[in-house]
């Protein structure tokens, strides 16, 4: 990459680096090229996004141009902003992702939002056996969210990636939600066999993908997310069939499923649920796009 043209590196200010960054930005087709410009500055001097508005005539360290200069390229690269500042705001929580987790999507507030609806206030007893389960944490956002707000609930969290569950943990912990949600290394629902119904909910955002349409995803998607948490398999409805089919055992009675799932999957889930059997009445709720995106279905 070129030096910035215009001013001699010594003057570039905040405001004028900003600018040049915005049309580079621009002119590689990177969406949202001002606020990544200002997101990506503000992480670099530790500072918040508005306080740059401040200090615009604030002039620039060679060192900290040249840092600029990288993280720019990454971008350019398609690396996604999150894994690039290494942060990702979900449900207001802050919460720290890398490669080895999918980046939490506003879509996957749905299935909060739904699940939230699902569990009762609880005033009473600090030794509630109410329990919850999230199979494929990630990051942990979607069990951080339930258990910043429903506090009282037990919670157990699962991933097959042990580099996943340490960044969930450090996430627990930096919200101070670690003695809230107990953490297993496991695939979907085989660390709990034999099966006894003990879960008041499961709830999951499994990969749902189908493979051959992966490579056809935004390169920051295909070029940088885990594919594990990605690829439902040829028809993308792999992990969600084996929730379906394995959760319902563990379920109390009344208990209740969660999966977030495609925008065109709605009719293979509802014949998946109806041939499963175990499950009624169920609901398919949209997304603020206005997608069918979550499956809530109640055990029979
Ligand atoms: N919603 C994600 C995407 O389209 C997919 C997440 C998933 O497979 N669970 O990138």
């Amino acid at each position: 990459m070129q030096n910035p043209p215009g001013p001699r590196e010594a003057e570039w200010t905040i405001l004028s680096l900003l600018k040049w960054a915005t049309g580079y930005f621009t002119s590689h087709g990177i969406d949202s090229p001002r606020a990544t410009a200002e997101i990506l500055l503000a992480a670099l001097l530790n500072l918040k996004r508005i306080d740059l508005y401040l200090r615009y005539d604030q002039p620039l360290l060679k060192s900290e141009l040249s840092e600029f200069k990288s993280l720019i390229k990454r971008r350019v690269n398609r690396e996604p902003v999150a894994y690039i500042t290494g942060k990702k705001e979900f449900w207001s929580l802050d919460l720290e992702v890398n490669p080895d987790v999918l980046i939490p999507r506003p879509d996957t507030e749905t299935l909060v939002e739904a699940a939230l609806s699902c569990l009762k206030p609880m005033d009473s007893s600090p030794n509630s056996s109410e329990q919850v389960l999230e199979l494929g944490t990630g990051s942990g956002a979607i069990v951080l969210a339930l258990a910043s707000e429903q506090p009282k609930y037990r919670y157990i969290a699962t991933d097959i990636s042990l580099k996943a569950l340490d960044i969930a943990k450090i996430n627990a912990r930096r919200h101070q939600l670690e003695t809230a949600i107990q953490f297993v290394a496991g695939n979907w629902l085989n660390p709990f066999s034999p099966n006894k119904p003990v879960f008041d909910m499961i709830l999951s955002n499994p990969p749902y993908i189908p493979s051959e349409d992966i490579s056809g995803l935004q390169p920051e998607v295909n070029r940088f997310e885990p594919l594990l948490a990605l690829d439902g398999r040829s028809d993308g409805l792999h992990a969600i069939r084996q929730i379906i089919f394995s959760a319902h055992p563990l379920l109390k009675p009344q208990g209740v499923l969660l999966l977030e799932m495609g925008f065109n999957q709605k009719e293979a889930v509802i014949q998946l649920i109806q041939h499963c059997g175990h499950y009624h009445p169920f609901q398919i709720i949209k997304d603020y796009a206005g997608h069918d995106r979550v499956v809530v279905m109640y055990k029979t």
